[in-house]
């Protein structure tokens, strides 16, 4: 079984965005902008936005965060996404979500310039994404496709199979799919039968959030798993597949830790560097 090495592919993403990073200085006498707005105290959202910031410093972007408390006013938090839309030196916006109850986060999503908008949640990048057009694509999908490709160069005609159908992963990694020529089947909670669904697949991508969720007697032999899930439990962090008992069938499998989570803020970067080029034309 090929056990698909996360950090490794996010370092190796990095160390190529690095000299793109470099290149365009030299080009265009500027490097891309990363802006993150920040409200609250949420200990994981502090966390990956420190992680972000490290990251876009380590490949070159220049990197912002802008911190706002708990109880800031949402009008304040748009207009300062509105300064950030007209500011040349910002070339990607992201707004750390969970946002508290009183913003909402669709008018936040919504502020966000579409070119601009490098988590991809913009309905205007959905659109284009399912459109089969340039767009941003939602960085933890785009982090699974790139590691499904490095296993497997043509997915044409393969049976993929996403579990969970969130805006986030389930739907955008269903697009990508598509777009390589994949038969997708997009499973759920109502879903009647998914271990059927599973074991007809070549691929499995699982974003569910239940720990341990997909296990060996799903999965058909030779198929790649992404697992993408991050599970709190007591025997520490899992994902949503059961990692002894699918590695034993699987072509390839990603562990948790240490699979697509990487590859997710390597792809926020790669995203940025995008916003930027497309920024120049
Ligand atoms: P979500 O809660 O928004 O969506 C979960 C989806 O799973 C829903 O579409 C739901 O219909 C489906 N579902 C629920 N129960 C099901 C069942 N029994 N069978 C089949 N489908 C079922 O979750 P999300 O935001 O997509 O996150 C999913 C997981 O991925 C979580 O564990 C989250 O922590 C993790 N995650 C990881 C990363 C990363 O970088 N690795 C990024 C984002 C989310």
């Amino acid at each position: 079984m090929i056990l698909i090495d996360g950090k490794k592919a996010a370092a190796e993403l990095r160390a190529e965005l690095k000299e793109e990073v470099a290149e365009l200085k030299s080009k265009h006498n500027k490097v891309p902008g990363l802006t993150v707005i920040l409200i609250g105290d949420l200990a994981p959202s502090q966390i990956y936005v420190r992680n972000k910031e490290k990251s876009a410093n380590e490949v070159g972007l220049k990197s912002e965060v802008i911190k706002y408390p708990d109880s800031v006013e949402e009008k304040t938090v748009l207009e300062k996404i509105q300064e950030l839309n007209s500011d040349k030196t910002v070339s990607g916006i992201l707004v750390q979500l969970p946002l508290p109850k009183h913003i909402d986060k669709q008018k936040v999503i919504e502020a966000i310039d579409p070119s601009k908008d490098v988590d991809g949640f913009h309905p205007m990048n959905v659109g284009n994404l399912s459109s089969g057009y340039e767009s941003s694509i939602p960085c933890t999908p785009l982090g699974c496709y790139l590691l499904i490709k490095k296993i497997e160069p043509n997915l044409s005609g393969k049976k993929a199979v996403v579990v969970g159908r969130s805006n986030l992963n389930g739907k955008p990694m269903t697009q990508l799919l598509l777009k390589e020529n994949c038969t997708v089947t997009i499973t759920h909670s109502k879903t009647k039968d998914l271990k059927a669904e599973c074991l007809e697949a070549d691929i499995i991508v699982a974003a569910v959030g239940i720990p341990e969720l997909v296990r060996g007697d799903w999965v058909k032999k030779d198929a790649i798993v992404i697992d993408v899930g991050i599970n709190k439990t007591d025997n520490g962090i899992v994902g949503d597949v059961h990692f002894d008992e699918v590695s034993k069938n699987a072509k390839a499998l990603t562990p948790v830790p240490g699979g697509v989570g990487p590859m997710t803020i390597a792809c926020l970067l790669k995203n940025t560097i995008d916003c930027f080029k497309r920024s120049q034309i």
